[in-house]
């Protein structure tokens, strides 16, 4: 069975009053959401999300179709809350779970939105999601090169969201864990203010899964943390170290 550790840290960050982010880190989903919509919205609608899909969360494993009709779900149970004052509330949702596939046991990472799914390995870094935006179809259609969509106004128009409609595509892909990769989940607040080389920086660095995810935030705060921060590090450890022992709410021995 894999094992696994884990950790999450989240901050408001140095401009906002509120904390519209939401993680879950509780074996075998792990996630990200970044809520939106006026007067405290944003905090529902991603608090709805991670609500959701954490009824998946107790077994070792889940499967591919579980987190997807999730994924569905939270769409859906926002789109009903989104009346009244919460009109017009959305959420991204990204993250990363472990499933049981034919047998064998794989992680599925899903993303709607613009929070990112970054793998470190053997000292590589990776980004294993696309963001639903503006930026990335004009770059896409070769209107902007790769290097103009960082910071670029278009970045922050998303098209996937959560709660604003009929539930959007889901992007996954699967792969093995491998023991010794270091998988990043985090928010916009995040990759806006640090590069690829930056948040490999930060992984890099030995530690618990909480302390890096702390050492993540932090990072992101020295520069500018404009926005709401969240991070969630995990480690597939090797098979015969230790027991998962998640640094927050971890249950060990499972
Ligand atoms: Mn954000």
């Amino acid at each position: 069975m894999t094992n696994l550790r884990w950790g999450s840290a989240t901050d408001a960050g140095m401009l906002r009053a509120t904390n519209e982010d939401c993680a879950l880190a509780e074996r075998p989903i792990f996630a990200v959401a970044d809520g939106m919509g006026g007067r405290a919205s944003g905090e529902v609608a991603s608090s709805i999300a991670v609500g959701v899909l954490r009824r998946l969360c107790g077994p070792a494993t889940t499967d591919v179709a579980s987190v997807l009709e999730a994924v569905t779900a939270a769409n859906d149970a926002i789109v009903s809350a989104a009346v009244d004052e919460h009109a017009g509330m959305g959420t991204t949702l990204t993250g990363i779970a472990l499933v049981d596939d034919r047998g064998q046991e794989q992680w599925l990472a899903f993303n709607v939105g613009d929070s990112r799914v970054y793998r470190l390995y053997s000292g590589r870094l990776e980004q294993l999601t696309k963001d639903h935006t503006e930026a990335e179809e004009l770059v896409a259609a070769g209107a902007l090169t790769p290097d103009q969509r960082r910071g670029h106004p278009s970045s922050r128009r998303l098209t996937r969201v959560l709660g604003i409609g009929p539930a959007p595509a889901v992007d996954s892909v699967l792969f093995y864990p491998t023991p010794g990769e270091r998988l990043l989940l985090c928010s916009d607040g995040v990759h806006g203010e640090l590069d690829d080389q930056a948040i490999r920086f930060c992984l890099e660095e030995p530690g618990p899964a909480a302390e890096v995810a702390q050492r993540v935030v932090r990072a992101a705060l020295a520069a500018a943390g404009r926005d709401n921060l969240t991070a969630v590090v995990v480690d597939v450890v090797d098979a015969n170290v230790d027991d998962d022992t998640g640094s927050r709410g971890g249950e060990p021995g499972r």
